[in-house]
């Protein structure tokens, strides 16, 4: 495709997130339907090149489970990236529509991504470096794929400069300051499967009276830019932990959903961070409700030690996995038992 922005028809708004927003198109020329989307990038003219050409990998993505890509276009001041439309959209709208997502399709999840995971690693050495529901993304043939991977280096430092994004999938050694790497995608695996399993963000209960951080979450708001960097450079190490004093409670309750102004950041999202680092790791959750393998196996991607964690390609041998590959299970149906 040679996509050019008069070619596409607006049909329908899909949804918005921290870096841009995303809308389902149609490709007049060829009558393509398109997922296009649109992210606004604060920087200069040859950076954008630069991220362009970047860009340009993701033609070479070619995997069943991973989303794939048309093609990218300046149209300044933003750049519009045009990818598969998937027609069920992405597993967070399908849980809050349809509440907590059976075990056997969170399953088929966990195949889909580490799948996808270790494509993108072992063909084209990409860290995926945002997995979370919204970015796992279903159609009606009951398809399950990944999209919004980290392949522009460049795209990635221009929207961090320029975002913040929703922190609360990243692993602990990234809140502290570590590289990415493939396991940083598997923490945020297991959190992502422990929150399709409940239809909650897992982290909610684990703080006192008030604490939806789902909702929380959902209220970020983007902060100006240059106001701050990301996220992990504002982290404190454990040692350096605040203490939680009355005030610092109340705050948190007024500041919920307001905040990331003038270069601070709520104590809410401040003390969830400091809670990954520090507390023990969620569970699926009570014990017994699910299979013992899924709760092995999300156990093992929520290792703290980024050593002790195993590689997506290593969870593809889990027992859990192995089950999930031989399932009987219909994602087809059960894609089309929702609309
Ligand atoms: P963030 O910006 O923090 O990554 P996000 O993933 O929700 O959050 P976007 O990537 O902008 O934000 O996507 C917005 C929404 O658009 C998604 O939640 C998803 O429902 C929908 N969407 C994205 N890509 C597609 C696609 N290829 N097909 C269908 N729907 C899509
Ligand atoms: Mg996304």
């Amino acid at each position: 495709y040679d996509l050019r922005s008069e070619d596409l028809k607006d049909l329908q708004e899909l949804g918005q997130g921290n870096g841009g927003s995303v809308k389902k198109v149609e490709h007049t020329p060829t009558g393509t339907i398109m997922a296009k989307k649109i992210v606004l990038i604060d920087a200069k003219p040859s950076v954008r090149k630069q991220i362009l050409r970047e860009l340009h990998i993701m033609h070479e993505c070619k995997s069943r489970y991973i989303v794939s890509f048309y093609g990218a276009y300046l149209a300044d001041p933003n750049i519009c990236i045009c990818m598969e439309f998937m027609d069920k959209t992405s597993l967070d709208g399908i849980y809050k529509k349809i509440g907590p997502i059976d075990i056997e399709i969170v399953g088929q999840v966990a195949l889909a991504v580490l799948e996808g995971l270790t494509y993108l690693y072992d063909v084209h050495r990409i860290i995926h470096r945002d997995i979370k529901p919204s970015n796992m993304l279903c159609n009606s043939k009951g398809e399950i794929k990944i999209c919004d991977f980290g392949v522009s280096g460049e795209l990635i430092n221009s929207i961090a400069d320029t975002f913040v994004g929703t922190s609360t999938y990243m692993s602990p050694e990234r809140i502290q300051g570590a590289q990415y790497t493939v396991k940083s995608d598997v923490w945020s695996l297991g959190i992502s499967l422990i929150e399709l399993a409940l239809g909650r963000f897992p982290f909610a209960d684990s703080e006192s009276d008030d604490s939806d951080l789902s909702d929380f979450e959902g209220t970020l708001s983007p902060a100006r830019p240059g106001s701050m960097g990301s996220i992990a450079a504002l982290s404190l190490p454990p040692r350096q932990k605040r203490p939680k004093s009355a005030t610092a409670k109340k705050d948190k309750r007024k500041s919920k959903g307001v905040s990331l102004q003038g270069g601070g950041m709520t104590m809410s999202i401040l003390e969830l961070l400091q809670h990954i680092v520090n507390e023990p790791a969620p569970k699926l959750t009570p014990e017994g409700r699910f299979p013992k393998e899924a709760e092995f196996f999300v156990d093992s991607c929520l290792l703290k030690d980024p050593d002790a964690r195993k590689t997506p390609k290593e969870l593809l041998d889990y027992s859990w996995i192995e089950q999930a590959k031989t399932s009987t299970v219909d994602v087809q149906a059960w894609a089309n038992s929702f609309d």
